[in-house]
């Protein structure tokens, strides 16, 4: 069976380096929409254009241009066998959508990382990215550095910078967006079968270990109440 995997859960919360480790250690690709549009606008394309400034605001780009790309992006030949979506859907308008285009595909698997308010403003607000190739740094990177040296990205070397919407008023303004469009994707999809919450406050180790027993017991239709991970509500019959 495919593993069609979305992340839900607020900015910070991990879902990014969460859904690269996943869909690494599984061979499917991680599809984040975050670094899609990031690139368009590295690259200066119309939609990269328009994106721009929506994003510096903390806003949601349109439903109709997020749709579009994710509908094109999972109809690629690499996304048959399973896929991690990472910061999509984000309004329910999207979450609809997804269900129209997965018609006649393997189930989603829905998983909700949850974390505290304040220690997702913590870890937005010290958040670095590569300037270079936009991967998200690790705390090897910064650990590694030589004293008195500046952190370089694992990845290509390049120079580590905050993400322009890493801001505090802009962190704020995102948190606001999420409460208001995503967090109602919580009900959308909680009655599920293959709906799974996880602990994201824990050390990353630890979650990516809950993360991927939650993802094989939603896969496989078995419940599992390991640390750290809740039991899916069953649909009543
Ligand atoms: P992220 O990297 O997921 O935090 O996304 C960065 C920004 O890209 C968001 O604050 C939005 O402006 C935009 N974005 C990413 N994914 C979506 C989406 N599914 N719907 C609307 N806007 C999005």
């Amino acid at each position: 069976m495919a593993l069609n995997v979305i992340m839900l859960g607020p900015p910070g919360a991990g879902k990014g380096t969460q859904a690269e480790r996943f869909a690494r250690s599984r061979g499917i690709p991680k599809i984040s929409t975050g670094d899609i549009l990031r690139e368009a606008v590295h690259a200066g394309t119309d939609i990269g254009k328009r994106a721009k400034a929506i994003m510096d605001r903390g806003e949601l780009v349109s439903d109709d241009v997020m749709i579009e790309i994710v509908r094109e992006r999972l109809a690629r030949h690499d996304a048959v066998n399973g896929f991690v979506l990472d910061g999509f859907p984000r309004t329910v308008a999207q979450a609809e959508a997804l269900d129209t285009t997965m018609e006649g595909r393997d189930p989603l698997i829905v998983v909700d990382l949850v974390v505290p308010e304040a220690e997702l403003v913590r870890r937005l607000s010290s958040r670095m990215i590569c300037a270079a190739c936009g991967a998200n740094a690790t705390i090897e990177d910064v650990v590694n550095a030589a004293a008195g040296a500046e952190p370089r990205c694992g990845v290509c070397g390049g120079k580590l910078v905050q993400r322009s919407d890493d801001n505090e008023a802009v962190v704020r303004e995102r948190l606001k967006v999420y409460h208001r469009e995503t967090e109602p994707l919580v009900h959308y999809y909680r009655e599920r079968p293959t709906f799974r919450t996880i602990n994201g406050a824990q050390a990353a180790d630890r979650v990516a270990a809950d993360l991927g027993a939650a993802i094989e017991s939603a896969g496989t239709g078995r419940p599992l109440g390991a640390h750290g991970v809740t039991k899916s509500r069953r649909v009543r019959a």
